[in-house]
């Protein structure tokens, strides 16, 4: 019998119920039970990872250490259970259909018809219990992307059932995410959706072992009971998913609720005492009680969706509370942005972060607002694609090298200060081609970055293609815009600062991935330290 247990969350009735702030919830009551636990994503999609995806679609693509490109929802996990999350984490059809199709053509099927079951099944089964294997987990939770009853999503709930028959119910459960819409007409919260959708995941033969319900009012314990009635599930198996203020609340909602209760009940598994999570409440109580608000501005071409950036929001959002300080993000649209409306634009913030981005659309406006900010001694972070804006206006208005640019946006241009690395010229495929995941990176004794991180040897994340190009490096130097930051290994310019400015940093890798509510980013909590003190001397 497996030592490891299973818990699997899918969704019904709606998508966006947010089945991955449901799951990292759930992992933080049981971490703070002192389980060992890990969450997963299984998406249906076929790419075969979300880094070819448009941030308009699927928001922003998270990078984990080990260089995977991965959806948001493996941010929240890190950011709530403060474990680091690895390619093995997010599979998607994409990449299942590849393993089973490579296989197929190397002849390992030994000239058998190659069937969704059990050959698809038996590779998602493959995945699902990857991590496991380790020992390293005493729980593994594994979100099921979609909705039931989805034609995509059948494979893995097919999978699911077989898995739970092989294991057993004590070993691996089912937790069904499902919306309860409140028909204003007639003032009742409606269950019918709830039983469909329940009974739809019963047809493919899988029990749901507990329902939380998404809902905009309270649910009284006469729908619990009927709840629990008409979808096969225990009384107390029915926890009520209130809106909340902000996502860092759920995990407290949900243990009012009792669903670490009876998720350990279900799993036979014992429930040590009361969860410890007094670090969460006290991150909780700051930023709920701030002290002052700060205005930071966000210069993107994506802000029309807040998924895009989310990492940068919740980074910011975590050092604004160990600051005590409400940040209101801005959002500028970098597209609209242009010599003209600058100062209108971004008159009234405390601090700019010009965010990632790919293609020429809305440069010129990213590279007003860090002229604006460099100008006026406004703090500024430029985060990757945001740093490259920085050494070209840098190039441009210092330097006075009109014709600066980046080779994505002017494959020609005179001036290359960022440019591909050459080792990447021949690459035609967009997935999988960038510098990604952790790289290691040395900051110059003395420099202001040194000073925020309280050392010299660090190590980022990253995903990009282009590069800092060492050619510009001693005019830039010289004109005064410093390297502070530098890959060891390749001597690649990771940082950039600006020694004459209060706090003007460029970085081309994503601080962003790494803050968590239990260790906000250094970069971040002093970026926002510095705004405050720009707040303060207006
Ligand atoms: N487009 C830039 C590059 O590929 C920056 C990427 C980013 O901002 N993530 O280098």
């Amino acid at each position: 019998m497996s030592k490891t247990k299973y818990i699997f969350v899918t969704g019904g009735v709606s998508s966006s119920l947010g089945k991955g702030i449901i799951a990292a919830s759930l992992a933080k009551l049981l971490q703070a039970q002192k389980y060992r636990v890990t969450i997963q994503k299984f998406d249906p999609y076929l790419n075969v990872d979300p880094g070819t995806l448009n941030p308009y679609e699927h928001g922003e693509c998270f990078v984990t250490d080990d260089g995977a490109e991965t959806d948001l929802d493996l941010g929240h996990y890190e950011r709530f259970l403060n474990v680091r999350t690895s390619q093995a984490n997010n599979v998607t059809t994409g990449r299942v259909y590849q393993s089973v199709i490579e296989k197929e053509r190397r002849g390992e099927f030994l000239g058998k018809t190659v069937q969704v079951i059990p050959h698809i099944t038996n590779e998602i089964k493959r995945r699902m219990m990857l991590l496991g294997e380790s020992g390293e987990y005493d729980i593994i939770i594994t979100e099921i992307g979609g909705t039931v009853g989805d034609i995509e999503s059948l494979p893995y709930i097919e999978s699911v059932r077989q898995m739970i028959w092989e294991l057993g119910e004590e070993n691996a459960m089912v937790i069904h995410l499902t919306l309860i819409p409140y028909l204003s007409a007639a003032g009742e919260l409606k269950t019918k959706p709830t039983q469909h959708s329940v009974k739809t995941l019963m047809e493919s033969g899988v029990k749901a072992n507990v329902l939380v319900c998404r809902t905009e009012h309270p649910i009284s314990d006469d729908i619990k009971r009927k709840l629990a009635l008409f979808c096969n599930v225990k009384q107390g198996a029915v926890i009520e998913s209130i809106d909340a203020k902000t996502i860092y609340d759920v995990p407290l909602l949900m243990q009012e609720e009792g669903l670490d209760k009876v998720v350990l009940e279900q799993l036979n598994l014992p429930a040590p005492g009361t969860a410890d999570l007094d670090r969460w409440k006290a991150f909780l109580y700051k930023f709920k009680n701030p002290k002052q608000t700060i205005r930071i501005g966000l210069v993107g071409k994506y802000v029309e969706l807040q998924d895009s950036y989310k990492s940068i929001l919740e980074a910011v959002s975590h050092a604004g509370a160990i600051n005590e300080t409400k940040v209101e993000i801005h959002s500028i649209h970098s597209e609209y942005l242009t010599i003209e409306n600058v100062t209108e634009k971004l008159t009234g913030l405390d601090g700019v972060i010009v965010a990632p981005g790919f293609g020429e659309r809305g440069i010129q406006g990213k590279i007003e607002a860090i002229r604006y900010v460099r100008e006026n001694n406004i703090p500024f972070l430029g985060i990757c694609l945001g740093m490259q804006m920085a050494v070209i206006e840098y190039a441009r208005n210092v330097l006075k090298l009109d014709t600066a640019n980046s080779t994505e946006m002017d494959a020609n241009c005179a001036d290359p200060v960022i440019s591909i690395m050459e080792d990447q010229k021949t690459i035609v495929d967009k997935g999988g081609t960038m510098r990604l995941g952790a790289w290691k990176c040395t900051l110059k004794a003395g420099s202001l970055v040194h000073a925020v991180y309280g050392d010299t040897e660090i190590e980022e994340r990253h995903r990009h293609r282009y590069e800092f190009n060492d050619a510009y490096k001693k005019a830039i130097e010289d004109a005064g815009l410093v390297a502070s930051g530098i890959n060891p290994e390749t001597g690649l310019v990771e940082v950039v600062e600006n020694p004459n400015h209060p706090w003007f940093v460029g970085v081309q890798y994503h601080p962003e991935y790494k803050s968590t509510v239990l260790d906000p980013h250094p970069l971040f909590i002093n970026f926002v330290e510095a705004a405050q003190g720009y707040f303060r001397s207006k």
